[in-house]
């Protein structure tokens, strides 16, 4: 078995205290051990603040740039490597670690070269000046400085490459030095990656450590001015939330949480926006088994629809094939893990006390896998009093499990995406512009991004569950409340904004050459 040592303070430190197993869900076997028991957080924090943080941020932007070009092309030699780890680890089809591993390689990319365009300096302006004085001398500039904190990034299972790269992108990019704690099910692919990360001598002493399992201490070692990210449940979150070194020291929370997204078809819908949701819908509910914070939770249609769109529906998922993702008749794939299997069953079981059932794939069996293994083929259900049955807009099933829900009339669609409490992303279907603009205003308040789906961008549009880097990703309330990535925005979680006041003389000495 795979030992996941630990990166702290410049060295690799062996597994220690009771180890986790890291299992392939298909097959049962274990692949790997994880535990940092002995691991010092103090002092791994400690060494990332003042041996990383000062060599990362002795350089300007575009040099920092540049390591992260040097970083995706480290990673690009090994993908085929993290094809076979993700296979093993997270029971993925090929399809499906691409999202991952591939979105990784994507985003690195986009923040190198975003990076090579800003400004050739260690701070960046907010804005302009605005004068505070009648004589214009005294004014007062925002500038963003690097946060000389640490950053602690805290990942979910199902991303365990792209959810390290996009936040570890941004961070680095700022200058602040990052201690990775990834999902203990799924850390191989994470560690074996920042492994090559190191093993390539990119990034100067302390600027990258890697922390697998659950060491003691990794809040409590905090200090205020450190910066926590975090990806995961909305009750992880609320535990981060109510740590001494969060809600009383001021140490700064990114939260991605959960979130029951919607597809909305238009009320006056044709032929092909029908299609293109029904197409959107079976690959957001499949695509890694539907374990995405993004999939389609919820489909909104005019009541009219509601029976022909859910036969079409369940006819596309009964065309695809759950199993191994060594064979190669396979679609998709297996959850992550038996915990998260028993988890979507007993979610699947929660749903269908309010719902009907419109498809259920377990009635085939799985092609090629033990009857224990981790796969769970795609339910659809449907509820035709989504009013009174509040459940499936609160409960998110983390797999291929959706709810058919039929709408009155616009206002009536837009009101039930809103009860999800805030979601990361709609995505609306119709082929009248006028619609899509009018549902995107009114969504844009509880979504984090509204996604316009009409026949025009039909080939082009980047699906709804997807969290490109040029777009901001996260969702208020219920989603957690964070904003990660869209450009140049993702930088400000790892800068401090201060404002400047003085004489505009003195302030012009700041601005970027
Ligand atoms: P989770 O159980 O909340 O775990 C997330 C991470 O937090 C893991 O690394 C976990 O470590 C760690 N963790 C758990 N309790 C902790 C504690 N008390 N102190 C410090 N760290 C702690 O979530 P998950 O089951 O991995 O992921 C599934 C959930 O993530 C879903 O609800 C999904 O919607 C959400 N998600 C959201 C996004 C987004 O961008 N909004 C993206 C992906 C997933 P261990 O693995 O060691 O327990």
């Amino acid at each position: 078995m795979i030992e996941l040592k630990n990166h702290s303070q410049g060295q690799w430190r062996p597994v220690s205290g009771r180890p986790a197993v890291l299992a392939d869900p298909v097959l049962g076997t274990g692949l790997a051990h994880a535990g940092a028991a002995d691991i010092d957080m103090a002092a791994c924090y400690a060494w990332a603040r003042e041996r990383g943080g000062p060599a990362l941020r002795a350089l300007r932007y575009p040099q920092r740039a540049e390591l992260l070009d040097r970083i995706a092309r480290t990673l690009q030699r090994h993908r085929d490597k993290y094809f076979e780890i993700s296979l093993q680890n997270s029971g993925t089809v090929k399809n499906d670690s691409a999202v991952d591993v591939d979105g990784a390689l994507y985003t690195l990319g986009h923040y190198a070269r975003l990076g090579a365009g800003l400004p050739d300096a260690h701070h960046l302006p907010d804005g302009a000046p605005e004068a505070l004085s009648r004589d214009g001398a005294f004014a007062s500039q925002h500038v963003l400085v690097p946060s000389r904190g640490v950053a602690l990034l805290i990942n979910a299972f199902n991303f365990p490459a792209w959810g390290l790269w996009e936040k570890a992108a941004p961070a680095l990019l700022s200058g602040v030095p990052i201690v990775v704690k990834p999902a203990t099910s799924t850390a191989w692919l994470t560690h074996e990656m920042v492994a090559d990360v190191i093993e390539a001598d990119i990034l100067p002493p302390g600027a990258l450590s890697i922390v697998c399992g659950r060491p003691e201490g990794l809040l409590d070692a905090l200090e205020p001015l450190d910066t926590v990210s975090f990806t995961g449940s909305a009750d992880t979150a609320a535990a981060l939330r109510g740590h001494p070194r969060i809600a009383r020291d001021g140490a700064r929370l990114n939260a991605e949480t959960d979130s029951v997204n919607s597809a909305i078809l238009g009320p006056d819908a044709g032929e092909a926006a029908i299609g293109l949701l029904v197409r959107e819908t079976v690959r957001e509910m499949t695509v890694k088994s539907g374990q995405k914070c993004t999939a389609i939770r919820r489909i909104l249609v005019p009541q009219a629809h509601y029976d022909a769109i859910g036969a079409r529906i369940a006819e596309k998922l009964g065309r695809i094939a759950v199993g191994d993702p060594r064979d190669p008749g396979v679609r998709m794939g297996s959850l992550v893990s038996r915990t998260q299997r028993d988890a979507v069953e007993a979610g699947i079981r929660q749903l269908a006390q309010s719902c009907d059932v419109l498809f259920d794939g377990a009635r085939r069996s799985a092609v090629q896998a033990p009857p224990d293994s981790a796969c769970v083929a795609p339910v659809l259900f449907g509820t035709r009093d989504p009013d009174g049955h509040p459940d499936v807009h609160r409960t998110e099933v983390f797999g291929p499990v959706a709810t058919l829900i039929p709408y009155r009339d616009a206002a009536h669609a837009l009101d039930l995406a809103r009860r999800g409490m805030g979601s990361l992303v709609a995505s609306v279907y119709a082929e009248d512009p006028g619609f899509l603009a009018e549902a995107a205003a009114r969504l844009a308040e509880s979504h984090g991004r509204v996604h316009l789906v009409s026949p025009e961008v039909a080939e082009s549009h980047t699906g709804h569950g997807n969290a490109m880097p040029q777009s901001s990703h996260g969702g208020p309330g219920r989603a957690g409340g964070g904003e990660e990535l869209g450009g140049a925005r993702a930088l400000r979680l790892y800068h401090r904004l201060s404002a400047i006041q003085g004489w505009t003389g003195a302030l012009a000495r700041m601005a970027p050459a």
